[in-house]
């Protein structure tokens, strides 16, 4: 065998040969071992020309191409595709050479060289199609970004930011220039930067979600409180390609939280806190008392026959007296004392850090003495007021607030006992 019929029948394409014919028409005249296996033709169609071996349409096309490639005298390389004897298509990708007689510069051959491109041809396509998903992805997250009411951020795995939706203008006054390319967490409240980064980071780390509350940047607000939902999003190769972050604006249910929070601890009437707030208050003074050891007194304080009030002036004049009360009451303390409204026309009041059991007597004192001294004035009414006044004194070691309330109930039901207006102390 020569080496070149050796290389020719173990090439990897389907190789052949057409003789051209006085009359252009094209002969086989040779094909390789390849082109045999794969198209099924035998030594038969050698000397026949390629209108008989072919059906007419695709004859047509191959005998054009080959007369480009003889009229242009240069390569041609066009796609076509056959059906191998296992029924499969393949397809194809055909390169046409013409070779010339030296002599008389006549074309006398072309050389076709059919190579399999359908693994190509395949891949091609199955990126094309992960193309168009990933536009249309794309394309999708975009619409859903730009009528986003929430933000929507993406940041790459250093944390800076890659996108984010108009929406953030409206929400934080910023524009899209003013943040791209920044690092997310200078946007961040510089104590909440440490959580947040750490957030991020493991949830990449770790393909999770995460959920947090902190402050963010604003344009002319400073900071306000928002909740963002943070999802890290890999590509089918499993490798990180974004940090998609929606944030939510929350400062009005924060405000709606604080409301709540100082409705449950403060009293409607008077705005001093209530029972709740007292008795956890009063908690903490004990601890602080067992502590440190320093002086701790319980006031309670009711007012003389309030329903007196109620009934000669009417219960919304009495409301005033309260509210007015209330002021009067807290103008007496000092800033470390705590005066609460327990309900009715009774308070109650913690001193605590007092030195001696002269200190509470003073106090008292003084309270009683700006209630009394002038009377409330209630739509042009004077009403004047008496108090009661019961004081408990801490002098144990250990004490728990319910026996310190009743020693100071005790106290002022003595008070009230005695002729009201007057004041009575206990040690607890
Ligand atoms: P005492 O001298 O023994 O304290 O008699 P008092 O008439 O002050 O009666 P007491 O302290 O036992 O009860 C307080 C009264 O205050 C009971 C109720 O009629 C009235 N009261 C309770 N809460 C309110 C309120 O929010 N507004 C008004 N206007 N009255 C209240
Ligand atoms: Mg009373």
């Amino acid at each position: 065998m020569s080496i070149e019929k050796m290389v020719l029948d173990n090439s990897p394409f389907l190789i052949f040969l057409l003789k051209v014919g006085k009359n252009l028409e094209l002969y086989y005249e040779y094909f390789n071992q390849k082109a045999m296996r794969e198209t099924g033709f035998t030594k038969d169609i050698i000397g026949k020309r390629i209108q008989d071996v072919y059906e007419k349409k695709k004859a047509n096309y191959m005998y054009h191409q080959c007369h480009e490639a003889i009229f242009q005298a240069k390569h041609i390389v066009f796609q076509d595709s056959y059906i191998n004897p296992s029924d499969i298509t393949i397809y194809t990708e055909t390169k046409l050479t013409p070779i010339y007689d030296r002599d008389t510069k006549q074309c006398t051959h072309i050389l076709a060289v059919v190579k399999d491109v359908t693994e190509e041809r395949l891949i091609r396509l199955e990126n094309k199609k992960a193309n168009e998903r990933l536009i249309e992805r794309e394309q999708h997250f975009r619409i859903i970004a730009e009528h986003a009411h929430d933000l929507i951020t993406l940041l790459d795995n250093n944390e800076q930011i890659m996108y984010i939706s108009p929406s953030h203008k409206r929400i934080l006054g910023f524009s899209q220039q003013e943040l791209i390319g920044k690092h997310y967490l200078q946007t961040v409240y510089p104590e909440d930067r440490r959580l947040v980064e750490e957030k991020i980071k493991l949830a990449i780390r770790s393909n999770s979600s995460f959920k947090i509350q902190f402050q963010k940047m604003h344009k002319t607000k400073k900071w306000i409180f928002v909740e963002v939902s943070g999802t890290p999003v890999y590509d089918e190769q499993r490798q990180f390609v974004h940090m998609v972050l929606v944030t939510r604006d929350i400062t009005k249910q924060k405000e709606y939280e604080s409301k709540l929070e100082y409705l449950a601890h403060h009293d409607t009437l008077t705005g001093l806190p209530n029972r709740y707030h007292f008795n956890e208050a009063l908690k903490k003074a004990i601890t602080q008392y067992e502590k440190q050891k320093e002086g701790l007194a319980i006031l309670m304080v009711d007012i003389d026959n309030f329903k007196d009030i109620n009934d000669q002036l009417g219960h919304d004049v009495g409301d005033m007296v309260i509210e007015q009360f209330g002021k009067r009451l807290a103008g007496c303390l000092r800033g470390d004392d705590l005066g609460a409204r327990l309900g009715g026309d009774e308070f109650a009041i913690i001193l605590s850090g007092i030195s001696k059991q002269n200190d509470a007597v003073n106090i008292a004192k003084r309270i009683h003495q700006e209630i009394t001294s002038k009377p409330f004035s209630v739509e042009e009414q004077e009403i004047p007021v008496t108090i009661s006044i019961g004081i408990a004194l801490v002098s144990a070691d250990k004490i728990n607030e319910l026996a310190l309330m009743k020693i100071a109930d005790m106290a002022l039901y003595e008070a009230k006992n005695s002729g009201k207006n007057g004041m009575r102390i206990k040690t607890a």
